[in-house]
Parts: structure tokens; sequence; C-alpha cells
């Protein structure tokens, strides 16, 4: 297969060339030109394959599984996603791990997965594990720390942790002042604040570089300077003003904030925040529809991840460059993911139509659950092709 005309973002910066890819998946030639039949990428940017560094894929649940999850990340423009541990039962020991990581290999995109940490586990050493999900609420089963005493000796170990923060105190506080009657009264429970001391309660225990997971207030990026920032698209876009009208489309954790945290972290996008990432966390759409007490928290994510993020290119919010590195370069090394665009390495890559306008629509999603905040949202930008291994697959934004 080759790639023409192609503008391919390679060691840094933009390169026109053609790219010729073999039968066994790699990268064979990267060319000014190459004769023979192919795929005309005129006015395409080639950019090394997306990374979605946090999602839910819900291996063996009926709400997603393996298989229709690599059709919604390979329909989102991803060749990578880094999958989380809170199956059920969590993914705490090797044995669960392993076998995870066995299904996790037949699957059609590159899955890689992380180890849930516990307050007995975690000394536990798993070579194949791209990190540790440490959870400061209550997850699945023992997969969270309740004893905050532990985070010393937890975060002394030499690994990359991804904590998800959210002080399990402050929200206990809270629920005894609220009752979770309105959407906006979930954001109540779980406030700011609970994410803010759950960070500095990382940061006064942490010893090497953490990676914290969807950080969605002003508060905690002006309290991190030395560490890793995801942030997801719904916390740059949404904000609890829209908690009642949205429903349960708009249930997460964390929850819905405020128009300062939206603008604070679209700015930081240009500095602060390393990754942005979907928490692709699907759900029955049955289970999405019912009040707010019985609806689950999370949304899908992967099918809307880069058309969101190529729409604050097309606002000027960031660069084009900058894009790339929070969705690609950037997950790719804090990761220890290979996903360079080099003859011989395999062919992992995400083709963008960075002008084209499109209109989202979660009954194309690939993933099994098909509703979003975002449906209806006329953007502009989106991947049109995403090549995993070298295997080419058109997005469902091409056609
Ligand atoms: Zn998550």
């Amino acid at each position: 297969m080759i790639l023409k005309n192609c503008r391919a973002y390679i060691n840094n910066k933009f390169v026109d060339c053609c790219i010729e890819i073999d039968d066994d998946g790699r990268i064979k030639r990267i060319a000014k030109i190459i004769d023979g039949e192919g795929i005309d990428l005129k006015n395409k940017i080639v950019i090394p394959g997306c990374i979605d560094s946090h999602v839910h894929l819900r291996w063996n649940s009926k709400k997603e599984g393996f298989e229709s999850g690599s059709l919604a990340a390979i329909n989102g423009g991803f060749c990578f996603v880094i999958d989380m541990p809170n199956d059920n039962p969590p993914i705490t020991n090797k044995d669960r791990f392993y076998k995870k990581l066995r299904d996790a290999k037949k699957a059609k995109v590159n899955i890689f997965l992380n180890y849930g940490v516990t307050e007995s586990n975690y000394k536990d050493y798993v070579k194949e594990a791209k990190a540790y999900k440490l959870f400061m609420v209550k997850s699945v089963g023992d997969l969270y720390i309740n004893d905050y005493s532990k985070l010393k000796s937890i975060l002394e170990e030499d690994k990359l942790f991804c904590v998800h923060a959210e002080h399990k105190k402050i929200i206990e506080e809270n629920l005894k002042k609220y009752q979770l009657k309105s959407w906006v009264d979930h954001c109540k429970i779980r406030d700011k604040k609970a994410e803010v001391e759950a960070v500095k309660e990382i940061l006064k225990y942490k010893k090497n570089r953490v990676y914290f997971c969807h950080i969605s207030t002003k508060k905690s990026l002006e309290l991190i300077s030395n560490d890793y920032v995801e942030v997801t698209p719904h916390h740059l876009y949404l904000n609890k003003e829209r908690a009642e009208e949205l429903k349960g489309l708009g249930k997460f954790n964390p929850p819905l904030r405020d128009k300062e945290d939206n603008v604070a972290l679209i700015k930081a996008l240009n500095d602060k925040i390393d990754v942005i990432a979907s928490d692709h966390a699907p759900h029955l759409k049955e289970e999405k529809e019912r009040d707010v007490k019985d609806c689950p928290s999370g949304i899908p994510g992967l099918e809307t991840l880069i058309p969101l993020t190529l729409n604050l290119v097309n606002k000027n919010l960031i660069s084009l460059e900058r894009a790339i590195k929070l969705i690609s370069l950037n997950p790719a090394k804090i990761f220890n993911i290979n996903n360079k665009i080099e003859v011989n390495n395999e062919a992992n890559l995400t083709i963008l139509d960075v002008k084209k306008d499109i209109t989202i629509k979660a009954e194309d999603f690939k993933s099994k659950a098909k509703f979003s905040p975002f449906d209806g949202w006329k953007v502009k930008g989106a991947p049109i092709y995403t090549i995993v291994n070298g295997t080419l697959y058109e997005t469902t934004y091409n056609l």
C-alpha cells in the first residue's frame, strides 16, 4: 500500500512525502515520490498513530468488550489504547492481568493494560503493565485506597502511577450535606474541593512523577507542576450550567465543573497539560436514561476525542503541532509506546482531515454506547483513516 501526497509529521516537523507500507504491515519506504497505485492524501495530515491513554473497554461485559471497543477506537482514529483495571472482578492480581492481556492481544487495535493498585498488592511488579492505576475513591471491589496513610509506602514504589484524584473524606462529608436529587447535586457531592484535596494528598507523598488522570479544576492545575496532567474533552467543553439539561449524559467522575475551569483547562493545553484522553466509559443506554440516583457515571469518548481536539485547533485555541503532542507524541513518550513514522516500524498512523466539517452522530458510533453529550455537534476536523499495524480502516467521518 502506498500513501501518496502525504503531509506527514515526522521528527517534529511536517514533511511532504509518500509512505509505502509492506504486506507485513511495516513501513517500507518514505520518499518524495513513490511510483505505483496508491491512496491520494492530498491536503490530509498523517501523524504517528494516536493513543488514548485512558479507556474502559469493559472486557467481558455487555456494555462494550474488546471487539466493539477496538472498532470504536479505530473509528475514532486511535491505533493504541490503554485500558483501565476496574473490570469485574478488578485486575488486581497477576492471574487476571495475564488472562486479560491474552484477550487484549487478539483485538484489532493495540490494547495495553494498566494494573490496579490495592492496599495489599502495591508491591506487585508487572512487566507488561503500562502503568499502575490508583483510585482514591471506591471503584470495583478492593481496587482503591481506603486508608490514605498507606499512600506514602505505595508512592515510594518506582512505578508510574495513574491517579484518580477525588478525596474520599470530602465526598463523605458532602454526602451528609447534600442529597442526590438533581443532576447538579452530583457535582456538589463530588465537588472541586474533593479533587483539589486529593491532588494535595498525592503531592505530599509522591516520590516520582505521577500521572494525574482527568484533571478538571483550575485549582488543581495551579497546584501541579512537575507531574503529568491528563484532561478529557468533556471537562474542556462542558460545565455544570448544562447539568440538568444533559441529565445522564453529563454524569461522570470527576463531574461537570464551572465555566472558569473550562477556560483554565483550555488555556493550559498550551503548556501544563500533557495528554487529552477520553476516559471512554460506556454503559447501556437504558442505564444512562435512569434518574440521577441510579444512573451510572461515565460516557463514551473514543469517537469524539479527535474531532473535538481538532476543533480547538480550528478555533485557534491550540496549534496543530500542540494537538499532535496531546493525542499522540506525549502519551507515546510517557507510556513508552513506539508509534514513530520510520522505516521498518509497524505502520500505525492516523490520517486527519483538519478542515473537514462534520456532525457528530452518536448513532454512527462503533461503540455499543451510542449516545454522547456531543451528539449533533458540528465541529471542524476529523480522523478519516486509521492504519493499525499496517491495516487501513476508513472512519465513518470520511463517508
Ligand atoms: Zn476512567
